[in-house]
């Protein structure tokens, strides 16, 4: 197989509808789900048997992040196991009956406990790529149930672009992508555990619904000011109680001059919707302003990344977005 590189991208979700819990204990949700230019590398090399993985610092400059703005140097996730790339290998392996092994090199640019699915986007592109590298010949909806193994959001990561998902996350239906529309993503260097944000918004008296058809209608029609109008995340209340310094930086968003602001998953990612890209470096240099400002208390990461839109198409080309 020699080697075999994949692109591993984020995800925010455009609408996140969460349901009351099913009788097998886990949530319906209805969710439109965005892939993002900004990415892992997932570098895969063949080994006599076994599994290894190394995890490095990625560049988020030149893995899909035009602007970048680090106050907090990012977590790198485990290296065993309890790596969800480790995890979809072995299940891959597994499935397949494959003897051979394979060194998994992660070069990680997604923050980690973020929202943006970093850990599920690893996951799945290394069963994209074993599958090609050991020409295992299995369809996406045959890898898709090893997917759903190792993770709710790992299905939508198989596919990538944009994607309307119900069920617990396994059922993905891709729709048309919108054009490369950039937006920012703004992470305080807190994680928050998705169970106990799940667990809070089963104690609320009437969970906040979304209605995840109508952003479905906006993004067909390519309409973005209606794609913000129609933003909404059930589980943003929960996680901006739980961490009040979002709630400033959400504001601070709004005012630098996003269009449309949510939270992405259980968060803590902000992310903001801007016009075009000459708003969009407008918006992050006011924004990096603020954080250079406040000096203190959590400060966030800033980045300025794009919709990855369709396949193939996520190459940032032009010199600021190299820079
Ligand atoms: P989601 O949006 O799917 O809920 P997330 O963005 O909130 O995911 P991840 O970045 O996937 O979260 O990380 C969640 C946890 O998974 C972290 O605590 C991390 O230690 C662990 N993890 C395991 N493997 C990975 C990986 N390859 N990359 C990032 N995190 C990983």
């Amino acid at each position: 197989m020699g080697w075999i590189v994949e692109r591993a991208h984020a995800k925010i979700n455009l609408a996140l509808d969460v349901g009351p819990v099913r009788p097998d204990g886990y949530h319906g949700i209805h969710t439109i789900m965005q892939s993002l230019e900004l990415r892992d590398i997932v570098l895969l090399e063949e080994r006599p048997a076994g599994i290894s993985l190394e995890c490095l610092p990625g560049d988020p400059r030149k893995q899909g992040a035009g602007c970048f703005l680090e106050f907090d140097r990012e977590l790198l996730p485990p290296r065993d196991e309890r790596n969800l790339a480790w995890r979809a290998a072995e299940l891959l392996m597994q499935a397949a009956g494959i003897r051979r092994g394979v060194h998994i090199t992660i070069h990680k640019a997604i923050p980690l406990a973020a929202g943006l699915a970093g850990g599920s986007a690893d996951a799945a592109a290394v069963l994209r790529g074993l599958n090609r590298a050991w020409n295992l010949g299995m369809n996406q909806d045959e890898l898709a149930v090893i997917a759903v193994k190792v993770g709710a959001d790992v299905p939508f990561c198989l596919w990538e672009g944009t994607a309307e998902v119900t069920g617990i996350g396994e059922q993905v239906s891709s729709v048309p992508s919108p054009p490369p529309w950039p937006v920012l993503l703004l992470k305080l260097p807190v994680s928050v555990s998705t169970a106990a944000c799940y667990k809070a918004y089963d104690e609320l008296q009437s969970p906040p619904r979304v209605d995840a058809g109508k952003m479905l209608a906006a993004l067909t029609n390519q309409d973005l000011a209606r794609v913000a109008e129609c933003l909404g995340n059930s589980l943003e209340a929960v996680t901006l109680r739980k961490v009040p310094e979002l709630v400033f930086w959400r504001e601070a968003m709004e005012k630098a001059g996003c269009i449309g602001v949510l939270m992405s998953g259980s968060g803590p990612t902000l992310f903001g919707l801007v016009h075009d890209e000459e708003h969009g470096h407008h918006v992050f240099e006011r924004l990096a302003n603020t954080v250079k400002q406040e000096r203190k208390g959590l400060l966030p990461n800033l980045y300025l990344t794009r919709f990855l839109s369709g396949k193939g198409n996520d190459e940032f080309k032009g010199g600021a977005w190299n820079a």
